[in-house]
């Protein structure tokens, strides 16, 4: 048990906005090698004006929480798969990987070295950890940069739903998200970058998100800006896009094992029409942000597709899932073996 005090915040109040809290984790990338890295204090980066982030996105990141358990541990969940994905981000961007297991301690040290931003268990709040890479040398003509800066900084952040799940509403966007070939499978700034038109478009015209379909054909689904999708069908088969052009969702794949193992539920990752929206029983999206949000509602230039769940509510399957993942999380529901990161006992 620790006995760490934690920092007098409003945490059932607090928003998902950047807080400054005491330390970050820098590592530099010079002459063909990661340092050994630090713990520092200073937020602010100075970089030359022609870095190479700055002139051609060079640049990718990660996202996860940490959370105090029902024990009053603080862990993080899967830590290991956002490693995993940072590295595939970095290689797809020519930038060099920073070593997996690094990785993974290196966001336990950052996390303790903030432990009182750790919110209490019980407030929905939890500390969102932001590691990052980028190439800070400059760099004129196009090419890679040789230098890179690899980062994690930490930001408590409240909880996203105040009062249990609201249902959103998707709407079908004239906009794409990732061309066939391109970089949508990778967590790279430059793919949020594009869909920042998409979604402010989105939220002036009442909607909460864009629901992307495939570049090249428009007939199947693929995510939001953000966050994966799931489907579940009539018979409580759960169902999510199987794409190329999909960011593999670590929130979406566990939260496919836990439909299959704890709820004993058929699952299928395949290719799923826009056609066949219509007929499912209950739509959610799925990301580290939220977790889940069901969506009660998708439009399309007009045409209204309401899922029997409705906008009042999550559907049961949704709800269910919600409630077992973020208990694995929490500690109040066993986890699967290698799941939870444990940062302080
Ligand atoms: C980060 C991200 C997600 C969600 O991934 P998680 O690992 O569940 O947080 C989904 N879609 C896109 C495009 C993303 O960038």
């Amino acid at each position: 048990m620790n006995t760490q005090t934690v920092k007098n915040i409003d945490w059932a109040n607090l928003g998902f906005g950047y807080i400054k809290t005491d330390y970050r984790f820098v590592s530099n990338f010079k002459d063909g090698k990661w340092d050994e890295g630090a713990l520092i204090t200073d937020e602010n980066i100075v970089m030359n004006e022609c870095a190479c982030v700055l002139q051609y996105a060079q640049t990718c990141f990660e996202g996860m929480k940490a959370y105090r358990t029902v024990d009053n541990k603080v862990v993080c969940f899967r830590p290991d798969l956002n490693a995993k994905r940072m590295a595939d981000s970095c290689s797809y961007l020519e930038m060099p990987v920073f070593p997996e297991d690094r990785f993974v301690d290196a966001v336990v040290e950052t996390v303790k070295k903030n432990i009182d931003y750790v919110p209490p268990y019980g407030s929905g709040a939890s500390l969102y950890i932001r590691p990052y890479m980028f190439g800070i040398n400059p760099v004129m003509g196009v090419k890679p940069a040789s230098e890179f800066q690899f980062r994690i900084f930490t930001s408590p952040v409240g909880p996203y739903f105040k009062k249990g799940l609201k249902p959103i509403t998707l709407r079908i966007p004239d906009f794409d998200r990732a061309a066939p070939h391109g970089s949508g499978h990778i967590k790279a700034g430059l793919n949020y970058a594009m869909s920042l038109h998409p979604i402010v478009d989105a939220h002036r015209q009442g909607f909460n998100e864009n629901m992307y379909l495939d570049s090249a054909t428009r007939t199947k689904v693929e995510e939001t800006g953000g966050a994966n999708i799931i489907f579940v069908t009539g018979d409580n088969t759960v169902v999510t896009p199987k794409s190329s052009t999909i960011l593999p969702s670590i929130t979406r794949r566990s939260l496919m094992y836990v439909a299959e193992h704890y709820l004993g539920l058929k699952t299928e990752e395949r290719e799923v029409p826009f056609a066949e929206v219509k007929d499912f029983k209950e739509c959610a999206v799925c990301g580290t942000a939220a977790v889940l949000s069901p969506v009660g509602k998708v439009v399309d230039h007009g045409k209204e597709i309401l899922f029997p769940s409705g906008m009042e509510k999550p559907g049961e399957i949704t709800q269910k899932l919600y409630e077992l993942l973020t208990g694995i999380q929490l500690g109040t529901v066993k986890a699967p073996d290698g799941w939870i990161k444990v940062i302080q006992e």
